[in-house]
């Protein structure tokens, strides 16, 4: 199966359209802004230090879809998780589950999980993110 990888992290440099092409991909209304996106990048305390990218690393056992009370979170073949938006009633208990901080909450009270579908990737000016063949 096809996952999204970090390729080289020392070349992010945080400019966040990774993030804004995602959330512009899934919101439900047409936007520009990040309260739909999967995927968040994160400065490492100082431009020094670099940035990184905080995204669903897929576990093959997903904690968020185990303490996810309606199924809206559904385990995938080979790691990660599906989200059924219709069922989500947002309760948030997948973002407490979530050890890497990875299930972002959107502004209409929902989630925004990674389903590794790459998009991201063709708007990383850098490098940084790549979309390929793992083995699971
Ligand atoms: S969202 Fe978090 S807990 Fe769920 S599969 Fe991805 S990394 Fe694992
Ligand atoms: S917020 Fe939605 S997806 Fe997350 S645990 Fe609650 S019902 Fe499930």
């Amino acid at each position: 199966m096809k996952r999204l990888e970090i390729k080289d992290i020392e070349k992010c440099v945080g400019c966040g359209l990774c993030m804004f092409a995602c959330s512009r991909k899934f919101a439900s209304h047409p936007e520009i802004g990040n309260s739909s996106s999967a995927i968040l990048p994160v400065s490492l305390s100082g431009f020094e230090r670099g940035a990184t990218v905080i995204f669903c690393k897929a576990c093959s056992e997903p904690p968020c879809a185990q303490v996810c009370p309606t199924g809206a979170l559904k385990p995938k073949k080979g790691g990660g998780v599906v989200y059924i938006e219709r069922l989500c009633i947002g309760c948030k208990y997948c973002v407490e589950a979530c050890t890497l901080n990875a299930i972002f909450e959107r502004e209409d009270g929902k989630i925004a999980v990674c389903i590794h579908c790459g998009y991201c990737v063709n708007y990383c000016p850098h490098g940084v993110l790549e979309y390929r063949e793992v083995k699971t």
